[in-house]
Parts: structure tokens; C-alpha cells; sequence
């Protein structure tokens, strides 16, 4: 090719110069978009050599050279499962995901991923070991628990146990715990789906000690108490203490199941904990691993060890198995309960345990950036947050958030932050766009400002 032909096809400072890709910049990032004018100028020369075609005109490489690096971009962002910001202040937000784990939980992650483990390798003998071993001491520690099993999430767990437990047989459950969590999991089909025949016992609104001990029969294997963590039934309302469902079960020579949900190991907020569930005298309690734990989608059961020996051996465990992933941050996790860590290292106890006055230095920092956009308004004002992922119904928790005037209106702002390339998710309230400091983790505050003063350059071109 002649040198003249070179010299048509375009330098890549020339290119990135243009205004079309100034604004490519400001919402992708100058370094990606660098890296993606070079990677088209490179694919047009080798082009244009093999092919031995003419270079085209001017504004037709430069059109062809545009279309080109969008989609360089596109195809390496939308990656469909990807980070986002969690500007809702909602920790354990289902859609985003629940709760992000503790640095040494992704650590754990990395190196159970990256190479072999004595996942189940006994490294005394050089025998077979059991998966199950690495957290069970640590649960029976932390619950006082018997024994434990760990499986993929709390819906299975309810699953196993019933059908280890209570195949072909009656469990009987108050009317008002007959929950629904988000999902389709509904405790009364879960049961059918363990194989076990439902009794509802009580009202809505009050089921006493009285009911369940009328509704057993020799057909009845347990009594379920289900922790409506999802809702909360308030005013005229009573329901039997995990007390008294233990000692009617245990008088009646039938087992006590509780499915706590959210699963507190440390005192939070009013929360039943684990440990509460066990000293209780239930059979069997399982609760999530990823919601008031803080800790990777898991469900654990603790309790009894003939029982827990029971749903060992069932053939569900093994097609509800925990991965090795999974049981590396779970362990990693557990551990820093042991320590007595949890509030500073897991990242959800960290949202929920921290001075307001944090949040509302955090949002003052947002707003005083966003104020200095010309045409901009923001303002820091008191707000209260859910913790979400069905737990803590009800719960308020005190914090602060910036709400946002900006001159493109706030349903284009949302829309355009939820839409970028590290997508930014945060809510309009009374025309207004709220960012809640509460759940952004390390580097996200600068990540929010930058866009928006991204969003705002873009606006005023
Ligand atoms: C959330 C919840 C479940 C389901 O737990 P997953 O870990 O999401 O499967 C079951 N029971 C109760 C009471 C819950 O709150």
C-alpha cells in the first residue's frame, strides 16, 4: 500500500479528538475509549490490507470508525450480570443480588476457585473428608447447636428437612405463618412438595399452644413455627412462644421445626437469633446465609444430631449440595462471627450498625459535589431505610439521603444513571432523584459523582 494510502487512515489522537467521541469519553471512560479507537484502527488497516480495497473517504472512515468503537463498547459492558451501584439504601435489595460479602469471604472465594482445596480431602489421613465438616464446628459453636448441615439456600433447607422428616405425614402449622417469601416459595407448597400433609391450626391473627397440641394426632410428625420475617401481623394478634410449640411437640413425642428466614447470629434489631431458636429446644431451625448473616446465598440447618444425621443421608441433600464456592465464603464469613468481627467485616452488619452521622457526612460530601454543576440542586435531608431481602419487616433504620434537582428532569436522571455502563440505581421520590449513601461500598461515592457530572456535560453539548 502506498504511504500516501497510510496516511489516510486516520491517528487514533486525531480520532479521539473528534466531538462524537469526546462524548463517548464522558460516558464510557476516556482509557475504554482509547483502547477501543485503536483496536478499530487496527482492524480497518488490516482490512483495507487484506482485501486490498481503496480507503474511503474521510467522514465515510470516520462514520465507519464511530459505529465501530460503539459496539467495541457495547459488547464489552452489557455483560448481562455485572456490577451495579446500590444507591436505594436498601442493603439486602433481592434484585441486586442480597448481601455482598466481607473481604475475606471474596478472598476465600478466589482461592477455593483458582486451585484444588481439601474441600473433601482429609489431610491427616489421606482419606475422604466431608464437605460439611469445615463449617459445622464453627455453626455448633456460634448456634450451640448440636450438629449442622449446610445446603444451597433456605428454601431447600425447608425442603429437605420436611421431606427427611415428615414424608407422608402431617406438620402443623399456625394460619398465621402460612408465608409467602418473594420467588413463589410459599410454605404451604413447599410442604406439599416435602411430601408432608398440612394442618393449619389458629386464626391469622392468634394461634395458641391450645391449637396445635388439638391438631396432633398419631399421623403428626412436627410442628413448624415459620419467623414471618416478611410481614408483621400487628394490633389484636398473639402467637405461641417457640416455647411452648417445643414443649407441646416434645410431650407429644413429635419434633419441633422452625424456619427462622433471615437467620440472625448475632442480636440485631429485636431479630430472633439462632441461637435463641436452639436454647429454645427446637429439633431443627434453618435460616439464609445471604440475608441478615450477610454471607453468600446458603441455607443452613442446625439442631438435633440424629436429626441432622437423618437429612444427611436423604437423597435431596446431595441434589441440594452447597458449591465449594459458596462454602468458602460461608466459612470465611462464619469466621469473623467467631472473632467477634462481623459488625466492622461484613459489609451488611457494617450498613445497618453505623452512627447515622457517617451517612449524613457521606451525603453532604455527595451533595456539595453535585451543587457545584451548574444548574444543579441538591439536598441532604433525614430518611429511613429498609433493610429489604424480606427481613426486618417494618424496621426503620435511620439514615440520610441527596435528593436531586438537575435540568434533564428526574425520570430521564434515573434513567440515565441505571443505564450506564456501571449501571448507578437509585429511585425518584416527589420528582426528585434520591441517592442513599448507605449501601455504596469503597470507590462508589467518586463513581456517582463522576457520572453525573458526566450526565451533565452530556446534557449541556
Ligand atoms: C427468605 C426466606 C426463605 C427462603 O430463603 P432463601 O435462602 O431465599 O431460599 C424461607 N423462609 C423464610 C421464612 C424466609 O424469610
Amino acid at each position: 500500500m502506498s504511504s500516501e494510502l497510510w496516511r489516510m487512515i486516520p491517528q487514533v489522537d486525531e480520532v479521539l479528538r473528534r466531538s462524537e467521541f469526546v462524548a463517548l469519553g464522558l460516558s464510557h471512560g476516556r482509557v475504554s475509549v482509547t483502547l477501543a479507537v485503536r483496536q478499530a484502527i487496527d482492524e480497518l488497516r488490516n482490512t483495507i490490507l487484506a482485501q486490498n480495497e481503496p480507503v474511503p473517504p474521510p467522514e465515510g472512515v470516520h462514520a465507519a470508525l464511530l459505529s465501530r468503537v460503539t459496539a467495541i463498547l457495547g459488547a464489552r459492558l452489557q455483560a448481562s450480570l455485572r456490577r451495579v451501584i446500590n444507591c436505594t439504601g436498601i442493603p439486602l435489595h433481592t434484585n441486586l443480588g442480597r448481601a455482598p460479602l466481607a473481604a475475606s469471604a471474596i478472598e476465600a472465594v478466589v482461592q477455593a476457585a483458582t486451585g484444588y482445596s481439601t474441600l473433601e480431602y482429609d489431610v491427616d489421613t489421606g482419606e475422604r473428608g466431608s464437605r460439611q465438616s469445615h463449617v459445622r464446628a464453627l455453626l455448633v459453636e456460634l448456634t450451640k447447636a448440636e450438629s449442622a448441615l449446610v445446603v444451597n439456600n433456605n428454601a431447600g433447607a425447608v425442603l429437605l428437612a420436611l421431606s427427611a422428616l415428615a414424608n407422608q405425614r402431617e406438620v402443623v402449622v399456625s394460619r398465621g405463618e402460612l408465608v409467602e417469601v418473594g420467588g413463589n416459595f410459599r410454605i404451604p407448597e413447599v410442604m406439599e412438595q416435602g411430601g408432608a400433609e398440612l394442618r393449619e391450626v389458629g386464626t391469622t391473627n392468634k394461634t395458641y399452644a391450645a391449637d396445635y397440641e388439638r391438631a396432633i394426632t398419631a399421623r403428626t410428625a412436627a410442628l413448624l413455627k415459620v419467623h414471618t420475617s416478611n410481614y408483621q401481623v400487628v394490633g389484636f394478634a398473639a402467637a405461641a412462644s417457640r416455647e411452648q410449640v417445643v414443649e407441646v411437640a416434645h410431650r407429644h413425642g413429635i419434633l419441633a421445626i422452625e424456619d427462622l428466614g433471615s437467620g440472625a447470629l448475632v442480636p440485631l434489631h429485636g431479630e430472633p437469633t439462632v441461637a435463641e431458636a436452639v436454647a429454645a429446644g427446637m429439633d431443627i431451625v434453618t435460616f439464609s446465609g445471604d440475608k441478615l448473616l450477610g454471607g453468600p446465598q446458603a441455607g443452613i440447618i442446625v439442631g438435633k444430631k440424629e436429626c441432622i444425621a437423618r437429612l444427611e443421608k436423604h437423597p435431596l441433600a446431595r441434589a441440594l449440595r452447597i458449591d465449594k464456592l459458596t462454602l468458602a465464603a460461608l466459612l470465611a464469613t462464619l469466621r469473623l462471627y467467631r472473632q467477634g468481627e462481623q459488625d466492622e467485616q461484613v459489609p451488611l452488619l457494617a450498613m445497618l450498625t453505623k452512627d447515622p452521622a457517617h451517612y449524613q457526612s457521606e451525603a453532604e460530601q455527595l451533595a456539595a459535589a453535585i451543587n457545584a454543576l451548574p444548574a444543579w440542586r441538591a439536598e441532604v435531608k433525614p430518611a429511613h431505610a429498609q433493610v429489604g431481602g424480606g427481613s426486618l419487616p417494618g424496621k426503620e433504620f435511620a439514615g440520610f439521603v441527596v435528593a436531586i434537582e438537575s435540568p434533564i428532569g428526574c425520570v430521564a436522571l434515573e434513567q440515565r444513571l441505571r443505564r450506564r455502563a456501571l449501571p448507578i440505581v437509585a429511585r425518584i421520590e416527589k420528582g426528585r432523584v434520591l441517592v442513599d449513601p448507605r449501601c455504596l461500598l469503597a470507590g462508589d461515592r467518586e463513581e456517582v459523582i463522576a457520572a453525573l457530572e458526566a450526565i451533565a456535560a452530556e446534557a449541556a453539548l
